[in-house]
């Protein structure tokens, strides 16, 4: 845990008692705050009562006591509208703040050096995290990961000189994070999502935005315009912002800049490297497919390298990178069947880069459907064998893929799993891979995507188990 000393005597408001919300009341508690706590529910406040923090009304408070307010990031700030909780503090001119901000003033209070990096974007912010994460832990690098993915920021060890903070940031934390600061900081990509919580495309973009125009140094990814033009301002600026780019024909995930004449100059993942550097190859890293992938790749490569990591331990973490669970995870293998989860593919956009990833795919979808459903997928039906059709979406997407593709409809996971087995097995194809990539959330047939890409590697595994009796044990 991070005591927050800087709040030392200091009274403060928080609102979300859930896991972040918690380890903010434990972390200012510790520091030394003055503390009243709430949340719309009340099991959410019983836990927190039981751990002794004083649990208050916030609607019954009085603001003016207070010198900030700690929001959870799940809890609107400013669209569709302000939570009850926010406008109060707002008409009463107290701070709103979140847990990010909370870390940072703790690290320029007691190691303003110590590296950090944070990572956003619309997409791969998880991937890039735990890639940065991998590679300086198996440098050997005292490292600390959280955020928006697994532990709450303020959960980890304090900063540190020679101690490495890596923060995966939503656009809701880096909204609550005004002093955030980092050594590195990633923009990856930006695409419309959470629209109606920040108004428009453009608020939203320029909350992300602030996470790069904190850093000393920006890792941008290029290849949407958004970002790109974000880039371009950081580099009339600093020029160290360095772009990073998967459109490199020959060469995905190749990490570029501009010189001070404008010329666009390569930095990693030469070809034949004249500085005499190991090559990075996309073929050579299994839980990296897809040029997606090698943007995060890049990114990651690059921010380690500000770190002073060197490329000879950049490039053995990206080889022994372990991939994370339900991104096009290799679950098992049968014979030459490759089954794939990629169960947190719940929408048309994140199956896309699963279906470009590989060839002679026999793909599971379906769940509870989103909306335009699978229609956006119509390029790529070519490379799929078969899809085998599960949940809700069932009617929608066979007739989405009408004559296109051949398609079976399995009703449940199981029984997508068996057929599909058996048509790979059966096919001629050199590696035919079993995707679970269903562009729908999960709910109607399981809790979460985790429940339902869990169940896929069981089977999988199973089905490995069985083909190999011996090896089983
Ligand atoms: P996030 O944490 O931003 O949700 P993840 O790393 O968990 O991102 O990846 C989620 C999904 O997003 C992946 O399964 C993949 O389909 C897609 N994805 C990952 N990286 C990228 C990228 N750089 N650009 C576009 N899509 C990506």
């Amino acid at each position: 845990m991070i005591p927050v000393t800087s709040f030392a005597g200091r009274r403060a408001a928080l609102f979300g008692l859930g896991g972040s919300g918690l380890a903010s009341a434990r972390a200012l508690a510790s520091g030394g705050a003055e503390l009243s706590v709430w949340d719309d529910n009340g099991a959410a406040r019983e836990r927190a009562r039981a751990e002794g923090f004083a649990v208050a009304d916030l609607r019954d408070a009085d603001w003016s006591r207070f010198d900030s307010f700690v929001l959870s990031p799940g809890v609107p700030l400013t669209h569709p509208a302000p939570h009850w909780s926010a406008a109060m503090a707002r008409a009463a001119g107290v701070e709103i703040i979140g847990d990010i901000e909370l870390f940072c003033r703790e690290r320029a209070k007691r190691a303003p050096d110590a590296p950090f990096a944070a990572v956003t974007g619309t997409n791969g912010k998880s991937t890039t995290t735990a890639l940065i994460a991998h590679i300086l832990r198996q440098a050997g690098r005292d490292t600390q990961m959280g955020g928006n993915i697994g532990v709450p920021v303020l959960a980890l060890e304090p900063p540190a000189m020679g101690r490495f903070h890596v923060i995966e940031c939503s656009s809701f934390q880096i909204d609550l994070a005004p002093s955030l600061a980092p050594t590195a900081g990633v923009l990856l990509n930006l695409t419309p999502d959470h629209i109606e919580r920040h108004g428009t495309m453009a608020n939203y973009a320029a909350v992300k935005e602030r996470l790069v125009s904190g850093a000393r140094t920006a890792v941008v990814g290029v290849d949407d315009s958004w970002c790109l033009n974000i880039w371009r301002e950081r580099r009339k600026r600093e020029s160290g912002a360095l772009a990073v780019s998967r459109r490199m024909a020959s060469l995905p995930g190749e990490v570029h800049y501009e010189d001070e004449d404008g010329i666009d100059r390569s930095l990693y993942f030469e070809p034949a490297s004249s500085r005499g550097k190991p090559k990075v190859m996309p073929g050579s890293l299994p839980a990296l497919r897809g040029a997606h992938n090698w943007q995060n790749a890049a990114a990651a490569y690059s921010v380690c390298a500000i770190l002073e990591i060197s490329h000879a331990e950049i490039a053995a973490g990206l080889a022994s990178y372990p991939g994370l669970p339900h991104r096009m995870e290799e679950a098992a293998r049968v014979g030459r069947v490759l089954f794939v989860n990629d169960s947190k593919a719940t929408n048309a956009d994140a199956a896309e880069k699963a279906l470009l990833s590989y060839d002679d795919i026999f793909w599971i979808a379906g769940g509870k459907p989103k909306e335009g459903g699978i229609a956006p997928l119509r390029p790529l039906f070519s490379k799929i064998r078969k899809a085998y059709l599960i949940g809700e979406s069932m009617d929608e997407f066979a007739a989405t893929l009408g004559g296109d593709a051949a398609f079976e409809r399995c009703g449940t996971l199981d029984a997508a799993i068996a057929a599909a087995a058996r048509d790979a097995a059966l096919s001629g194809a050199r590696e035919p891979v079993v995707l679970l990539s269903p562009a729908c959330a999960s709910y109607d047939q399981f809790t979460d995507f985790e429940a339902r890409g869990n169940a896929f590697r069981d089977s999988a595994r199973a089905l490995m188990a069985r083909a190999a009796p011996d090896k089983g044990a």
